[in-house]
């Protein structure tokens, strides 16, 4: 072996320990690259990234960044490649030298400092409750595990509210996280850190052992795919829209105000949808609102297009003309809609700044499916979300 090629398959190597195995699998079709939502606005190329992959050459920083983890290329690749593993592994053999983008080392620095994204202060991860709400004990039947997003994003501290609001109806017991506990680590696993995320995972793993948690609810997308694929078999998790589709059922919550013909289009968030195999629920939940017309995009469930948030995406920089979200608010749009529903504190996110950035928040309003549940419940909240419709 001549010493100019050693390096290239010490690399090729290291990528497939680092959990890349997949990369031997692919044949180079190009399946992927056809099908992923970047390859019509940017220059990423998945395929490309796999065939560097696999030969470990130079060059490769240039699309590393690029993927968005949807799993719509997984779904369809003819070899059963798990190009996600193939990303992450990639990133965690090349970022390890400091090669990180500026706009995620803030994000990853917090993780490892206070066990959240959002650079908050772990001690104060449940003052949004404002002591409202009782810490989870073994006597409870449902840990409500609220993602770091709810906690200390203030937009999305609203979704904790509407959530812990609605769980009160349900009629279950349920707690809250201690505030030592850190984020899932979803996305610092998907950018590439497999060290950190092991760290938060066993500080977490600890608090459910040493509180004998085993039944979750999860408002994020991101943490019940986690929980639930990288924990371990131990725990029951459920994402929040389950449990109310089924509290719904059986009469426990009762939705009341009329929409009035309000039409609204339902985004599945891809680690509901794709990751977690979740279309349903959330569709059910909104259906059973009065008055509310369900308008489904032209790329809905299995089809859905991406937000742009996952796979740390929700922290990296995008260009005008290279945001998924906007072509998604484009397509909510073109349904007739007002309100653009969904079920992930990301996606809301990522919507939310799309609206702003298109100028088209006097079309279309961006809300979780509990914050329309609660409204249709006329239950106040100590804040305000804002009705979409005008009551009487
Ligand atoms: S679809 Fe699968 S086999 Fe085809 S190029 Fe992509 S990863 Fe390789
Ligand atoms: S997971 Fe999604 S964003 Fe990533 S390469 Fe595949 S299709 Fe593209």
């Amino acid at each position: 072996m001549s010493q100019a090629i050693t390096p290239y398959l010490e690399m090729s190597q290291a990528i497939m320990e680092a959990g890349g195995e997949a990369l031997k699998k692919c044949y180079q079709c190009g399946t992927c690259s056809g099908t992923c939502p970047w390859t019509p606005i940017t220059h990423f190329n998945i395929r490309k990234l796999v065939r560097y992959g696999q030969l470990g050459f130079d060059g490769i920083e240039e699309f590393m960044w690029g993927c968005s983890t949807c799993k719509f290329c997984v779904d369809r690749c003819p070899r059963g490649v798990e190009i996600i593993d193939i990303v992450t592994a990639i990133r965690n053999v090349y970022s390890g030298g400091g090669m990180l983008p500026q706009s995620l080392r803030a994000f990853v620095g917090s993780l490892a400092a206070r066990g959240n994204p959002w650079s908050g202060d772990q001690a104060k991860r449940n003052d949004w409750a404002g002591q409202k709400y009782p810490l989870y004990a073994p006597e409870m039947e449902y840990l409500f595990w609220t993602c770091c997003t709810v906690c200390y994003d203030p937009r999305n501290v609203r979704i904790a509210k509407t959530t812990a609001a609605l769980l009160n109806e349900t009629g279950i017991s349920w707690g809250l996280p201690a505030a030592e506990v850190n984020c899932c680590g979803e996305s610092v696993r998907k950018v590439g850190d497999l060290d950190l995320f092991a760290r938060l995972k066993q500080k977490n793993l600890d608090y459910f052992q040493s509180r004998n948690v085993a039944k979750m609810i999860t408002v994020s997308p991101h943490c019940l795919a986690t929980f639930n694929k990288e924990y371990g078999e131990d725990y029951s998790v459920v994402h929040f829209t389950q449990l109310l589709d089924k509290k719904i059922k059986e009469g426990k919550i009762k939705p009341k105000k009329d929409f009035g013909g309000i039409v609204v289009t339902y985004h599945d968030p891809c680690y509901l949808g794709r990751h977690s195999g979740v279309y349903d629920a959330p569709r059910n939940v909104l259906k059973a609102i009065p008055g509310l017309k369900l308008m489904e995009m032209e790329r809905s469930r299995e089809q859905s297009m991406c937000c742009g948030g996952g796979g740390g995406g929700l922290w990296m920089e995008k260009l005008k003309g290279e945001r998924l979200s906007d072509l998604r608010i484009e397509e909510a749009l073109a349904t007739g809609a007002t309100v653009l529903a969904t079920a992930c504190p990301y996606c809301i996110t990522m919507f939310e700044d799309s609206v702003r950035t298109l100028n088209v928040d006097d079309k279309i309003t961006v809300r979780d499916v509990t914050e329309l549940l609660l409204e249709s419940m006329e239950i106040n909240i100590d804040e305000s979300v804002g009705d979409v419709c005008a009551t009487d």
